[in-house]
């Protein structure tokens, strides 16, 4: 599939976050979804045609100017609804020696069976997932809402 050129935001870009994950974080909010979890934290960023559209080598310029930054992270909204533009901004900060981190209300094993998802999970190294149960609700877990959702290091467990 054609890399695409342009990826859709809910928000700008967010450097410097300690609560997407590992160390300081870049948070990259992807724009729709289609599960609509009962408690969702976000549902501006539902809507497919919501947010803006802006040029991934714009985000590439604006990234190369964040500093001490571990990683990236993608949030949303549905990073996999976007595979082949959120693997493409993995692959490019990978080539920095940044680390991806990768939120997602499908469950590995659905992104894993699915060879249209496997683009961005082979560039994620830790997967949050699972959708958000609102019955399941902990606000006490790192960097997940819901105990349900998992953190797996997928890069460990490639090793
Ligand atoms: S997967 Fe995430 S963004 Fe989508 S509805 Fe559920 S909590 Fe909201």
């Amino acid at each position: 599939m054609p890399v695409p050129t342009t990826i859709r935001l809910a928000s700008p870009l967010t450097p410097d976050s300690i609560v997407d994950g590992d160390g300081l974080r870049t948070v990259v909010w992807t724009q729709g979804c289609l599960l609509r979890c009962p408690g969702c934290h976000n549902p501006r960023t539902h809507d497919l045609h919501g947010g803006f559209e802006v040029p991934l080598a714009l985000l590439k310029i604006e990234l190369r100017q964040f500093k001490l930054q571990r990683g990236i992270t993608f949030s949303g909204g549905e990073p996999f609804l976007q595979v082949e533009a959120c693997a493409e901004l993995a692959r490019y900060v990978k080539s920095r020696n940044w680390d991806v981190w990768s939120y997602s209300g499908f469950t590995y094993e659905q992104l894993s069976a699915d060879e249209k998802f496997l683009p961005l999970l082979r560039e994620v190294d830790v997967l949050v997932d699972g959708p958000f149960i609102l019955a399941e609700r902990d606000l006490t877990l790192p960097f997940r809402g819901s105990r349900n959702q998992r953190i797996l290091k997928l890069s460990e467990l490639r090793k």
